[in-house]
């Protein structure tokens, strides 16, 4: 049934009169009429309106014709066209012809005022941008879709690319990261292999990914920024130049967007640089809280690693503080080295610090007497100090029972533990510069 049809027959099947219809919409009575009887296109942002008042999916209403003919009555391949018409042609754009070529114009203006028009995209949110080439042409040409307050170029942050194959045999649609973070923070090569862990990351942290989604683009490029773009790929969905007319982009580039939006979302009030500090932290080797920490501590602890070379004492030096990270619920966390927790229970040979006889257990993974780390100084006063926490200086070795007391115990059992751990590191704190008197420490506990 054509779709002009389908759509008064469902009218009618709820017993909607036309000029009724017509009202809610705000069109007029012959609009709707010449619609129905097929005189008349509709374009998909009016379809979206009419399902809305007949209580309709449009996927429901396109259903299977989606792919095979609805496209002519919604004149939705009109995206599909240009970008295939501006695909074919790239190829005889050179550095002589350039300047004021209509191919290049395709992807610098017509493309983008289709996408916007279409789409109905809000200009004060987003910006719609295509590039083919600096004077002559791109190995990889491009039109992206920035969410301004993320990003408004392709070198920083999360944003949509349209990534036109190097070969030219085809294009993607892709949710991808620029590498300026990445390169600042860990220098190119590493910084290579950070945006993959992170896109990794984001996956996870996504509900919305279209299921047919690609981790792995492949542009068939030489350059370095084509290649940034296949690393920092987080999904994506892909056109080939012999298919590209029977796809209705509008939906997939929907779809994306309501995945942009969902990142958007998660990054929250956060910078791009704070949200990846954040989603890197376990990456760099750094837990957020005491319990990942005992989780980490174990691993390192399976690993044997040489104890002689890894056991030294305690340094004397003051050490430089780490920012604070956001994390997804938006609260401000410090980050904790396990390394430093785990060479603090080597330090005290395995035993409980408040007193050596207190019984534990073996640990399973390196045969060792069982204690748990805790930091005298919680991690979370951290803006109090003017140096880092997170030192051995201020990790003790306890067993289970006392760190239990410590957290949980009550305020009079808790000060004897805290005042014994106290005394015996007091004079180690003063030289990392973590200078505390017994009353801040129980004021920090919560003790009266
Ligand atoms: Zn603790
Ligand atoms: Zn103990």
């Amino acid at each position: 049934m054509e779709l002009n049809s389908k759509l008064k027959q469902i009218r009618e099947g709820k017993s909607i009169t036309l000029s009724k219809l017509a009202e809610k919409l705000e069109w007029p009575i012959s609009k709707l009429s010449k619609i129905e009887g097929g005189s008349q296109d509709i374009t998909f942002k009016e379809l979206e309106e009419l399902c809305v008042h007949l209580g309709e999916s449009v996927h429901d209403i396109v259903g299977e014709k989606r792919i095979t003919n609805v496209g002519d009555d919604l004149n939705m391949r009109e995206l599909s066209k240009k970008f295939s018409e501006f695909i074919v042609n790239y190829g005889s754009v050179n550095r002589d012809n350039f300047g004021g070529n209509d191919v290049i114009k395709i992807i610098t203006k017509v493309i983008p005022e289709l996408i916007t028009k279409d789409l109905d995209i809000d200009l004060q949110k987003f910006l719609v941008k295509g590039s083919g080439g600096n004077g002559q042409p791109a190995e990889v040409p491009w039109l992206s879709i920035f969410i301004r307050d993320i990003t408004t170029t392709a070198t920083k942050g999360l944003y949509l690319v349209f990534l036109v194959k190097a070969d030219l045999s085809g294009m993607y649609l892709s949710l991808n990261q620029g590498f300026t973070y990445f390169k600042d923070k860990y220098g190119t090569k590493e910084g290579k292999v950070k945006i993959r862990k992170a896109a990794k990351e984001v996956r996870n942290l996504l509900n919305t990914i279209p299921s047919d989604s690609l981790f792995n683009i492949d542009l068939e490029c030489v350059n370095s920024l084509g290649k940034g773009y296949e690393a920092g790929n987080i999904a994506a969905k892909y056109y080939s130049i012999d298919s590209i007319l029977n796809d209705d982009m509008i939906y997939d580039i929907r779809d994306y967007i309501t995945l942009y939006e969902e990142l958007r979302g998660i990054i929250g009030d956060r910078t791009v640089e704070q949200f990846y500090d954040y989603l890197l932290l376990k990456e760099d080797g750094y837990e957020l809280s005491e319990e990942e920490e005992v989780e980490a501590i174990n691993k390192i602890l399976t690993l044997k690693e040489d104890e002689e070379e890894y056991c030294v004492g305690f340094k004397g030096e003051k050490k430089e503080k780490k920012d604070s990270i956001i994390d997804n619920k938006g609260r401000k966390v410090y980050p904790r080295d396990p390394k430093i927790a785990t060479n603090a229970l080597k330090l005290a040979g395995y035993k409980c610090e408040v007193d050596e006889n207190h019984c534990s257990f073996t640990r399973k993974s390196n045969g060792k007497n069982y204690t748990e780390s805790h930091h005298l100084i919680p991690v979370n006063c951290q803006d109090d100090f003017d140096f880092s926490l997170d030192v051995e200086e201020n990790v003790c070795s306890i067993c289970s029972t006392c760190h239990n007391c410590i957290h949980y115990g009550e305020d009079e059992e808790r000060m004897v533990l805290l005042e014994k751990l106290y005394k015996e590191r007091k004079d180690h704190l003063d030289k990392v510069g973590l200078s505390v008197s017994f009353a801040e420490l129980k004021k920090y506990y919560k003790i009266k």
